[in-house]
């Protein structure tokens, strides 16, 4: 068998993307909101049934901008189960994070505890959709209306997603999504800012594009994060496989799901009710004492068979180095407990059922110990 990767990028065809960016050769027009961004956008709008969106390098630079777009300042409130980049984005803009528990059942923010942490400092609350489990939509908009708070959803997990049939990036003030290489729709590298506010997309814009107004004209501190015509072509190839793409990593999970489930020791992510799902990750989460083997233990099995799951999310941010101890991971225990014992596996439209099968043998094997 050769080695399995957590993840495969999707890609269409050379041809096809040989006949996509052609053009390209012709106008010599290679970046800044050319034919390919605009088209990208346009469709993008649509699939993702958003009211405005705009296109990004990377989702990193959709968070960061994001949150300078909405001139926030003092404390933020979010959740240490994430990838790096939403804590950085929070921390880079010189914001305080203010780190939330998760809850145990879908590792989305625990708003059960968000109030307790909101004082007079508080200017946003930034959830995840880990997975691609959606958070508590209208829990965390009643508490940010009480309160008068943005909410900034980091919506790089769940793209394509509905919720009770409504595009994910409808809800908050501002949807980030990723088209990181390893998400469930590429640009390569990109993001985009999903959100319903023109003025917000005013501000957004002039943000990736060194605060540029006019020709002769700047008048904001700009960054550069403008999506090149390469990237939104790959997007554009991408988008016409993408509902293939989510059907195949569909029957994947299932087999996944038929294999594992039901075993003592293995807790399945469950697809949410009211929850259209992109089948972005399939984490399990290894109860030691029950199952008889840790999570390390069936990392290390599996990585001896070449196969290469991820401790997605371990280390939690608010225990990265650069943090210096800064914050009190005891105050997120059940964000630590998942972190400790979550394994994501192998998962992508063209993973094949026998390797599947092969993957959750040796899972299946560690059963008692390994
Ligand atoms: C991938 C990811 C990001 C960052 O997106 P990039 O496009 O890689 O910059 C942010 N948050 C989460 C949860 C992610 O998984």
């Amino acid at each position: 068998m050769d080695n399995i990767l957590v993840a495969r990028s999707s890609m269409p065809s050379l041809n096809e993307y040989i006949d996509e960016i052609k053009e390209l050769w012709e106008t010599h027009w290679l970046t800044n909101m050319g034919v390919k961004h605009r088209q990208l956008q346009n469709e993008l709008k649509e699939y993702l049934g958003v009211p405005n969106i705009d296109l990004l390098t990377n989702g990193h630079m959709a968070l960061e901008l994001t949150m300078q777009a909405l001139n926030l300042q003092g404390e933020v409130i979010t959740t240490p189960f994430t990838f790096a980049s939403t804590t950085h984005a929070i921390v880079r803009n010189g914001l305080t994070p203010i780190f939330c528990d998760i809850n145990p059942v879908d590792f989305t923010i625990d708003v059960n505890k968000i109030e307790s942490l909101i004082t007079d400092r508080t200017c946003a609350i930034v959830p995840v959709h880990v997975y691609g489990n959606i958070c508590n939509i209208e829990e965390i908009e009643r508490i940010a209306h009480k309160y008068d708070l943005k909410v900034i959803y980091d919506a790089a997990h769940a793209f394509g997603e509905t919720y009770n049939g409504e595009g994910v990036g409808t809800f908050g003030d501002v949807s980030c999504f990723s088209f990181h290489a390893t998400k469930v729709f590429n640009t390569i590298e990109g993001g985009a800012v999903c959100f319903d506010d023109p003025d917000f997309g005013v501000r957004i814009y002039r943000l990736k594009n060194f605060g540029i107004r006019g020709p002769e004209i700047v008048d904001g501190v700009g960054a550069n994060a403008k999506m090149n015509e390469f990237c939104a072509a790959m997007g554009i190839c991408n988008l016409k496989h993408v509902e293939e793409e989510i059907k195949k990593r569909k029957s994947v999970v299932e087999h996944y799901r038929n294999c594992l489930e039901g075993i003592e020791g293995i807790q399945l992510n469950q697809i949410q009710e009211n929850v259209k799902s992109n089948y972005a990750y399939f984490p399990i989460v290894i109860d030691e004492k029950k199952f008889g083997s840790s999570r390390n233990q069936v990392f290390e099995k599996l990585a001896d068979a070449g196969i290469g799951a991820r401790k997605y999310f371990y280390p939690l941010t608010n225990t990265f180095e650069c943090f210096h101890r800064e914050y009190d991971v005891s105050l997120t225990p059940i964000a630590l407990h998942i972190s400790k014992r979550v394994l994501t596996l192998p998962l992508y439209a063209d993973l094949a059922i026998e390797d599947v099968d092969a993957i959750c043998k040796i899972i299946i094997q560690c059963k008692d110990g390994c």
